[in-house]
């Protein structure tokens, strides 16, 4: 049977017409791009930096093996245990029995990408688990009752006037509430939940093979809270998040903090080793670590390996005119923008979700930003001539990308049709140099004119180069 595809044209319309959504975009259009671009200027071996980040990255994807049998060594070691998750089932499944195993009811729960890919809230729902998000993005996401927008801020979506009216709804607060207080107010009642939880669940930034230790980095502090306060800390990990030294996961941070929101490092970052020892003021007594595979290794032996380099710093999305255009949920799953695209015909097979690698425009701001730099547009290529070859478009697409495909092959007819098509455009745009109706293509011009062709076209202009 077909598989039904992810809605995206539909949903990008749908975000498209949203004024809320728009507003709240343009936000991350103008804060994230210059703390970003602030921060890299003032790091001049920020290339050189990237250049081994990336270098690592491969490192530890081609000795996955070795590394994860030496962080499992060291965690047990160090008084914890490590399980390993071939899939999203048996990941739910494992985190589910040691919350029963160890009797925990109340679960306080911070940022962890991975724990929605693998559909843990709706599992511990399920089993009437009671789970508190503590990152404030998180928190109030969970109060909406929707899903992450954005790797690193998940209700980036959400404007300040909506985050009020759910405040004062779920906690009978004031309506009139400033930011500041709307923040205390999160504080408040988050408090409770810390002291009041029997486990708590984190993501890691980064696993360390030699030391068997588990970085998080937050700018709340909740990760941290999470972690210490209740009896049962389970940490719910991708098994790429390995690295093989404490100073590779430095490198990585330093690359992070400044993709990801422009600062030097994040607030917070905590390296956590096993469970509480004799002597230590907190800690859980009891520490695991689920490492999900979920196909990563199957993507190993593929051309889409480099997305495993993935640090999920969002720097991709900030910088995506889609992603800008139309926002997270748009793109209908847990991954979204570039990387999203790239990750999610993985998951979901590429019959449901060819509709993400179309949703680029190629412009390469994904890769020239990406810290670790993963070839996005390349990899979507990639995904875009799978669909083809699998044949998941209908007749019309195909017998257009057909016809296309044979003209490119040939360099005379090519530059013939070329020519042609730019002269018809050309006539079209008459005086004003602006079509207003393209014919065949209307969806081009229905919200403004096309600009019709200038100059003799990119063969031309190469061609005269050459002759200089
Ligand atoms: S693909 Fe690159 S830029 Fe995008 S989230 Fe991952 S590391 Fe960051």
């Amino acid at each position: 049977m077909r598989a039904e595809p992810l809605s995206l044209r539909e949903q990008a319309r749908r975000a498209l017409d949203d004024g809320e959504l728009q507003r709240a975009l343009a936000v991350v259009r103008r804060g994230w791009q210059d703390t970003r671009r602030r921060a890299i200027d003032e790091l001049p071996e920020f290339d050189e930096l990237r250049e081994i980040g990336a270098r690592i990255r491969d490192h530890v994807l081609a000795h996955l093996d070795i590394y994860l049998e030496r962080f499992a060594e060291r965690v047990r070691a160090a008084g914890g245990e490590v399980h390993v998750a071939r899939d999203a089932a048996e990941a739910r499944a494992l985190v589910l029995r040691l919350l029963e195993q160890h009797r925990a009811r109340r679960v306080t729960k911070s940022k962890s990408m991975v724990c929605e890919e693998i559909g843990l809230a709706e599992a511990m729902e399920e089993a009437g688990l009671e789970r508190v998000e503590t990152d404030l993005g998180e928190y109030i996401i969970q109060l909406a009752g929707e899903r992450p927008s954005h790797l690193i801020g998940p209700a980036v979506h959400i404007t300040q006037e909506r985050i009020r009216d759910l405040f004062a709804r779920h906690h009978q607060s004031d309506p009139d509430n400033t930011p500041e207080a709307l923040v205390a107010e999160a504080r408040q009642v988050l408090r409770r939940h810390y002291l009041e939880a029997d486990a708590g669940i984190t993501g890691a930034n980064f696993l360390v093979a030699d030391t068997g230790s588990v970085i998080t980095v937050t700018n709340e502090g909740n990760a941290e809270l999470t972690q210490g306060l209740p009896r049962l800390h389970i940490v719910v990990a991708g098994i790429e998040k390995l690295v093989p030294r404490m100073e590779d996961a430095f490198t990585l941070l330093r690359l992070l903090a400044r993709s990801a929101t422009g600062q030097e490092f994040s607030a917070y970052t905590t390296i956590i080793t096993g469970p509480r020892r004799e002597g230590d003021l907190d800690g859980p007594e009891a520490f695991h670590v689920v490492l999900v595979d979920n196909g990563r290794s199957d993507l190993l032996a593929t051309r889409f390996r480099p997305i495993l380099r993935c640090i999920r710093c969002g720097a991709c999305m900030n910088h995506c005119p889609v992603y800008l255009a139309i926002g997270g949920h748009a793109y209908g799953w847990v991954y979204v923008g570039p990387m999203g695209a790239v990750l999610t015909p993985h998951f979901l097979g590429i019959e449901k979700a060819y509709p993400l690698p179309e949703a680029s425009t190629f412009c390469g701001r994904c890769e020239e930003v990406c810290p670790v730099r993963i070839p996005l547009p390349g990899l979507l290529r990639y995904w875009r001539e799978e669909a083809f070859r699998r044949r998941v478009h209908g007749p019309s697409v195909r017998a257009g990308l057909g016809i296309w495909a044979w003209i490119a092959l040939r360099p005379r007819l090519y530059r013939f049709v070329v020519g042609l098509a730019s002269w018809s455009l050309r006539a079209l745009g008459g005086r004003r140099g602006r079509i207003r109706r393209l014919p065949g293509a209307s969806g081009w011009t229905r919200s403004r004119d096309f600009p019709a062709p200038e100059g003799g076209g990119f063969v031309a202009g190469w061609n005269r180069g050459r002759r200089r």
